[in-house]
């Protein structure tokens, strides 16, 4: 076992480490042979009440932060990426040991979310209004503001990349952020907040609270005094932070949920290079990705060779100790490993064929083989609810018009592909498709400069590129009359 230093396990709130009001800690868990890894500060009301004082008084009108000037903004984030960049075998060993994913996998995480703030450092004195034409004697333009003191929820698939989505672009548009990681991975979220402060943000900007999701996540969300609330993770929480947002302080939000994605292959496809894509759509980052193809759509003349494909390659997939060379490591922790596992059953009962894996593998720690159903029906539960596991279902399918109602036959809408030689196939399934991202002979490719989000019921907003700060700021018009006095209340005058 790779001996890993832990450095931090206390709530970061004004650049200074602090134990909880409570005193309480929490243990958090190594998937990979189910020991305690270490025991961290528990944060609750009390401590998220502290961090929006912290980062209230940091977002003050006169503050060392409200006052700085925006290229400098930019300078504090690129220096926070190279720290990234400098300590990467770090944060990946780190990474590696509370989330159970390839440490190889994971770093070339951190180095992404590297080039993600780096995208946004530019982005900081570049905030643009308008000069708007507007009718009368006036003249009118607009201003783009930080919408205040954001809370940021973030959850265990992706814990450095899901922390930077959200605090880059926030730093960028001047905002102050109080985060939540989640309860099961938050010690690669303080090893950032330490890189935070060696980079010299003042204090109050970013704060880390480790904590429960209806403790201190909760008390976030019902906070008067947040302005939004960014979040990443089920689509039942989301719903509780929008009621919550709601009910208190109409805060703003941005929710990035699931999915049950649809990768839909056709006749024409090169059948290896296919069940290659649709084989890393559904088992990257071990099934727990939002955006997982997961439903692979396969047109019937290639239907049997494709399967037989799909099963081969989910076979040879390497699976265990994720210090090692392997594709994938273990589930995250208990409660996923049994609701995996529980679906894996439902579909063997439901008359799926599992054509690969379908138990799980070994006897200690929460690893499950990766899993093939064949045959899948559209109303099977395995086809329509997210599993969050390595688990591919496939369906067939005769005819684009029928394929493109099944595809678009889901709650969700976050991801979808389509694998074609024929280009106007490609971009008709592109046009049609309900998802908020399309990818077309490849999947998952997400780059800083690509906005990335849901429609219906996977979210609300989108994060990275453009799109990704502009959920940081307000619009403010500004108007100014061109004739003293006259130009007031025009519309009642008309
Ligand atoms: P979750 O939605 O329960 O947790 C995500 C984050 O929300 C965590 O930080 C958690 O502490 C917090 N949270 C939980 N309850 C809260 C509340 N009442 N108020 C405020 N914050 C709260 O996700 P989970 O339990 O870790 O996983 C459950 C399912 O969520 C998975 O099976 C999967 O379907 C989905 N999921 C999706 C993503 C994604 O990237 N879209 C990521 C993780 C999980």
């Amino acid at each position: 076992m790779v001996k890993v230093d832990i450095k931090y396990t206390k709530l970061f709130i004004n650049n200074e480490w602090v134990d909880a009001v409570s005193k309480k800690t929490f243990p958090t868990i190594n998937p990979q042979d189910e020991t305690v890894i270490a025991q961290v500060a528990e944060g609750d009301k009390a401590d998220i009440d502290l961090a929006v004082e912290a980062a209230s008084k940091a977002f003050h009108r006169y503050s060392e932060w409200r006052t700085m000037d925006a290229s400098q903004r930019g300078r504090l984030l690129l220096k926070l990426a190279d720290l990234l960049d400098r300590d990467f075998k770090y944060l990946a060993e780190l990474e590696t040991l509370d989330c159970g994913k390839p440490v190889k996998q994971a770093e070339g995480e951190v180095l992404w979310s590297a080039n993600i703030i780096r995208y946004y450092a530019g982005k900081a004195d570049k905030i643009l209004g308008n000069t708007i034409p507007a009718d009368g004697e006036v003249v009118t333009f607009t201003l783009k503001e930080p919408v205040g003191v954001c809370g940021q929820i973030l959850p265990w698939n992706y814990p450095i990349p899901m922390f930077v989505w959200k605090i880059a672009p926030a730093l960028a548009a001047g905002c102050t952020v109080i985060v939540k990681p989640a309860e099961q991975t938050p010690l690669t979220a303080l090893a950032v907040a330490a890189l935070i402060k060696e980079v010299g943000f003042p204090p109050g900007v970013v704060n880390v609270i480790p904590g429960y999701g209806p403790t201190a996540g909760a008390a976030l969300t019902n906070h008067r005094r947040v302005d939004k609330i960014a979040f990443t993770g089920s689509t039942e929480v989301g719903r509780i932070i929008m009621n919550n947002a709601a009910a208190t302080n109409l805060k703003r939000i941005t929710l990035e949920l699931g999915g049950k994605s649809p990768l839909v292959v056709f006749n024409d496809a090169d059948v290896e290079i296919a069940a290659q894509i649709a084989h890393r759509a559904a088992f990257a980052n071990a099934g727990q990705c939002c955006v997982a193809g997961t439903r692979t759509y396969v047109q019937s003349g290639i239907y049997d060779k494709f399967i037989a494909k799909a099963a081969e390659i989910a076979k040879n997939r390497t699976v265990g100790n994720p210090y090692e060379d392997v594709q994938q490591g273990p589930q995250i922790d208990s409660d996923m490993f049994n609701k995996v596992m529980g679906y894996i059953e439902v579909g063997k009962k439901s008359g799926a064929r599992c054509i690969a894996g379908g138990n799980r593998q070994g006897n200690v720690g929460f690893f499950i083989e990766p899993t093939v159903f064949a045959d899948v029906k559209d109303d099977m539960k395995i086809a329509r609810e997210e599993i969050f596991g390595p688990v591919q279902s496939i369906l067939k399918f005769e005819t684009f018009e029928e394929v493109v109602d099944r595809a678009n036959d889901s709650n969700y809408g976050l991801g979808a592909g389509v694998i074609t030689k024929d280009f106007t196939t490609a971009m008709t399934f592109a046009k049609h498709v309900r998802a908020g991202s399309v990818w077309i002979n490849t999947y998952e490719h997400v780059a800083p400069q690509t906005p990335f989000g849901g429609f219906r019921e996977s979210g609300i907003g989108r994060e990275l590129g453009e799109d990704g700060i502009l959920q940081y700021l307000e619009n403010k018009t500004v108007t100014h009359s061109a004739i003293l006095g006259e130009q007031d209340c025009n519309y009642e005058r008309a």
